[in-house]
């Protein structure tokens, strides 16, 4: 008899030492500034915080810029960027919708994994873009772009805001007639079938084919993938 009241008066002392503890933490924040009258509010926006700081991203703009400029002469760097950012929103942009048929190759293949782990992304925000690489050989050029950037989901009813970041390939490349979709990375004569002995050449070596008034030459997206 006397156990079972010691237990009950031990559970009453419990409950009112979780209630006291609980109005002293709540007066504590109160005291310093913040408007808070629920514990839930402290920790869900704690929660909600974590992700605030944008991924960093290491730009390589002070070394290859220079040579990108001198490589190609018309290149404008500013207007890639932004091209790859449209790549990416369009990406998300299609996510969203839940229709990922519009896009091609590498790009859907990404939006498709992405739509498997999130169903509701929402206020896509780019951070920066900056180049990470840069590489140029006779056979093939290379820019590889680095994109940081935020969105939010949705979990358990409650937007969550996520960092992340991508690296995106952009390969050179002759602009392609509408139905030859894919990228040729075999620079060939279109007249005579010859291989070129380089990617700058502006004629054919072998029936002298002037390939510059057929095709413009211009980089474009091969690969996207997180990191
Ligand atoms: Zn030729």
């Amino acid at each position: 008899m006397y156990f079972l009241i010691g237990v009950v008066i031990f559970i009453l002392f419990c409950i009112v030492f979780y209630f006291v503890l609980k109005a002293k933490i709540i007066r504590f924040f109160q005291g310093l500034g913040f408007p808070i009258s629920q514990l839930g509010d402290i920790i869900r926006d704690v929660r909600l915080d974590e992700e605030d700081t944008p991924k960093s991203l290491a730009s390589m703009d002070s070394i290859y810029l220079k040579q990108l400029e001198k490589d190609f002469p018309n290149i404008e760097i500013s207007k890639l960027k932004r091209k790859a950012e449209s790549i990416l929103m369009d990406i998300y942009h299609s996510i969203k919708n839940g229709d990922v048929s519009g896009l091609e190759g590498k790009m859907k293949t990404f939006a498709e994994d992405e739509a498997l782990k999130h169903n509701s992304i929402s206020d896509l925000k780019i951070h920066n873009t900056v180049i990470s690489n840069y590489n140029k050989n006779n056979k093939k050029a290379t820019i590889i772009f680095s994109i940081a950037y935020q969105y939010y989901i949705l979990k358990n009813g409650i937007k969550k805001k996520i960092q992340d970041r991508v690296r995106m390939e952009f390969i050179y490349t002759l602009e392609l007639e509408e139905e030859l979709k894919s990228p040729i990375l075999d620079f060939r004569c279109p007249n005579c079938g010859s291989p070129f002995h380089n990617i700058d050449d502006e004629s054919c070596s072998y029936c002298g084919c002037k390939l510059l008034r057929i095709f413009n030459r211009i980089f474009i997206c091969n690969n996207i993938v997180r990191y």
